[in-house]
């Protein structure tokens, strides 16, 4: 049983790292906000629906700021607070620089880095208002190392890594957190795209050897959401690839 049951959005959560933030939150007996661009599945709505906390769905793209805006009110008229935002949704448009289409850096700069925006600045009113509130980011190594073929990714990444940091020191005066959390590689169906050859790359660089998975990331969402006294910090959650 939770101490205080609080209202916690997910962004992105119908399937990979978002569905399993959205399943540690229920399980431990939070009202959750489900969102992606497409319905959510019957199997995860049951799936969810055991635990003690309301299941609410909204979905939309959190690039279009009247959806994002649409999101968390929507969220404070059916709870009475949004307590916890978690910015998740992201998708990566990989391409090497010169082949890049302005086309494939806006997109992933405008759901990734924008959609953040929006949402974060409508939720931390109210969180302003209520004077407390937890708001977790999800970066990636990629946005503090780089990575060829993902410059617009990297991009928005190291973008959502300096926002947190400003939004957390201009919201810290209230009580109210800002982290991000940079996964390294995660099974997912974003990297489920990846060829084997990539795949081998990739675990040379993670000195625990395997990729991570969307629990591990959960667990860490969950464990920021209630400390009161960390924020503008970016937690790993990569294997060791960044040291
Ligand atoms: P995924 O592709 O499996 O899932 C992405 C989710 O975001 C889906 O639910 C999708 O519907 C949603 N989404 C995408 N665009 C959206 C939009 N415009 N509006 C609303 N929802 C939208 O991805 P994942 O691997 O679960 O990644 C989740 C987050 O973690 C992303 O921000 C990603 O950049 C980050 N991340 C992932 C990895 C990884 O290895 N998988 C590593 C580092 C960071």
């Amino acid at each position: 049983m939770v101490e205080s049951i609080k209202t916690v959005i997910v962004t992105g959560s119908s399937r990979g790292i978002g569905r399993a933030i959205a399943y540690a939150f229920a399980n431990a007996g939070h009202n959750v906000v489900l969102n992606g661009r497409k319905e959510i599945s019957e199997e995860q709505l049951s799936e969810l629906s055991h635990f003690g906390g309301e299941i609410f769905t909204c979905i939309g793209d959190i690039s279009d700021p009247d959806f994002a805006s649409r999101l968390i009110k929507e969220t404070k008229d059916k709870f009475g607070s949004v307590d916890v935002l978690i910015n998740n949704a992201g998708i990566t448009r990989d391409n090497l620089l010169l082949r890049m289409t302005e086309e494939e850096f806006d997109q992933t700069i405008d759901i990734n880095l924008k959609g953040t925006f929006y949402t974060t600045k409508v939720a931390s009113k109210y969180m302003l208002k209520q004077k407390s509130g937890c708001i977790i980011n999800l970066a990636s190594v990629v946005g503090q190392v780089g990575n060829a073929g993902q410059a617009n990714y990297a991009a928005s990444k190291a973008g959502i890594i300096g926002f947190t940091k400003s939004v957390a020191r201009e919201l810290a005066p209230r009580g109210i957190t800002v982290n991000a959390i940079a996964p390294g590689f995660v099974d997912s169906d974003m990297t489920d795209v990846l060829s084997d050859k990539v795949k081998e790359t990739i675990l040379t660089q993670i000195p625990l050897k395997r990729l991570g998975q969307p629990e591990e990331v959960a667990e860490a969402a969950l464990f920021l959401s209630n400390q009161k006294y960390i924020t503008g910090q970016v937690i790993n959650v990569d294997g060791g690839m960044v040291m």
